[in-house]
């Protein structure tokens, strides 16, 4: 397929330049000026269109997609640890494989109208363990967005549980060894809710697979508290003596991190990811991303996966906390999702490059002003909306045409979803 007369964006350091693109299969396989129509190529024209190298979303739970409206406790949360106890945890415990389904599809489907092309998710289901993470991989699948997948380890559950999960990262990680499409991680909950003999088996995995962990991070100042209570360390110190801070390593919000922990994760080369909506809607506290360093990402953590709206909450809430000094980049976020997937996938992401993943957004954005390299982080925060994204394409297919998903009905997917969703809120209610 030849895509012509586009302006091709790049994120971070931000670059904006004229070409045509050539995607055969799922790769970009040439970028020029005035590439010429094979025999019998399809031709889409763009002239006048931007686009984007697909977005990644690098922290969420699908399975939060069908918590949207739910009722919620009869009375507030007295802290984070109450919070996830009282609804997030009956939520997971609630679904079966039909609600893990239909999560999925309707995250996936959220994820590509808002030009997200692949989705890092931390799943967890106490109750439907074995085969879940091939359940999300089914719905990704059917949808055409990619998934970085793992299941949450925790000792909330008992042994059982835990080792449940442990072995259905095991089996996710080696069916996934050279997929396309999907990627495995070894998942976690969080520091306070894992034994040290627990991080050891989860380390085991990390190693035996070259993985990294996928964990929540000092989310909550408890899970600092907690875990210098019972183990008389850091977070960090934890994840650092079991060698799991390496490059492959995912550790989601880091509120609560100082600047030596910082460090540490920097030079072990673990990604950090930013999720504000998440953080600001918990009120537990802001992550100090202005000090998260080169691999950082952003998450949605739940929300639905649209990156350019987390962005914007991300600088938003960075200029509040530090006024106008809070200069920081927040495009540099969205291109560092795009470089953890390179990592995990070993083919390039975020540069519409020959040799890179065909992951793209084209977006019909009419600039009311000029455009250029030097101001698209304007345009990209208060000018660019999913609604604008009129072909979204992950591994070489389209998986969006203005405004609709074409892999599937999504009018059926919702219309089951609903019923699906309000039989969980019936089970956590029981
Ligand atoms: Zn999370």
């Amino acid at each position: 397929m030849l895509l012509k007369g586009a302006s091709l964006v790049h994120f971070h350091p931000p670059g904006l330049v004229k070409a045509d693109l050539r995607v055969e299969g799922d790769t970009i396989v040439a970028r020029g000026p005035r590439l010429r129509p094979k025999r019998d190529e399809p031709v889409e024209d763009c002239r006048g269109k931007l686009i984007l190298p697909g977005l990644v979303c690098a922290h969420t739970h699908m399975y939060s997609a069908l918590s949207r409206g739910m009722p919620g406790p009869t009375s507030a949360p007295t802290s984070f640890p109450d919070m996830l106890a009282r609804v997030w945890w009956k939520l997971d415990q609630a679904l079966d494989e039909e609600a893990i389904y239909y999560s999925a599809m309707v995250g996936a489907v959220e994820a590509v109208l808002a030009g997200t092309t692949t989705i890092v998710d931390h799943h967890a289901s106490p109750n439907a363990i074995p085969g879940s993470l091939d359940i999300i991989r089914e719905a990704f699948g059917v949808v055409g967005v990619r998934g970085v997948l793992c299941y949450e380890v925790s000792d909330r559950g008992g042994l059982r549980r835990r080792d449940a999960g442990l072995a259905e990262n095991d089996r996710f990680l080696s069916a996934t060894r050279t997929d396309p499409q999907f990627r495995g991680l070894v998942g976690a909950h969080a520091s306070f809710t894992l034994r040290d003999t627990s991080l050891a088996a989860l380390g085991d995995l990390v190693r035996y697979h070259r993985s990294g962990i996928h964990i929540h991070v000092a989310e909550a100042k408890e899970d600092v508290e907690r875990t210098e209570t019972a183990h008389g360390c850091g977070i960090i110190d934890r994840l650092e003596r079991r060698g799991l801070l390496n490059d492959h390593a995912v550790l989601a919000h880091g509120v609560h991190l100082n600047d030596k922990d910082l460090a540490r994760v920097e030079s072990g080369g673990a990604w950090l990811v930013h999720n504000p909506r998440s953080n600001m809607n918990n009120g537990v506290g802001h992550a100090p991303v202005e000090r998260f360093g080169e691999r950082a990402a952003l998450g949605t953590d739940g929300w639905p996966a649209d990156m350019l709206a987390e962005a914007r909450f991300a600088h938003f809430r960075l200029r509040e906390r530090l006024g106008l000094r809070g200069a920081f980049p927040v495009a540099s976020l969205l291109e560092g999702g795009q470089q953890l997937a390179s990592g995990l996938f070993g083919v390039p992401f975020g540069s519409l490059a020959p040799g890179c993943a065909a992951d793209l957004v084209v977006c019909d954005y009419v600039a009311p002003t000029a455009l250029s390299a030097g101001n698209l982080g304007g345009h990209l925060l208060s000018g660019l909306q999913p609604a604008m994204m009129t072909g979204v394409m992950a591994a070489g297919r389209w998986v969006c045409r203005n405004g609709v998903p074409v892999n599937i009905d999504v009018e059926a997917v919702y219309c089951r979803a609903r019923q699906v969703a309000a039989a969980v809120w019936r089970r956590m209610r029981g």
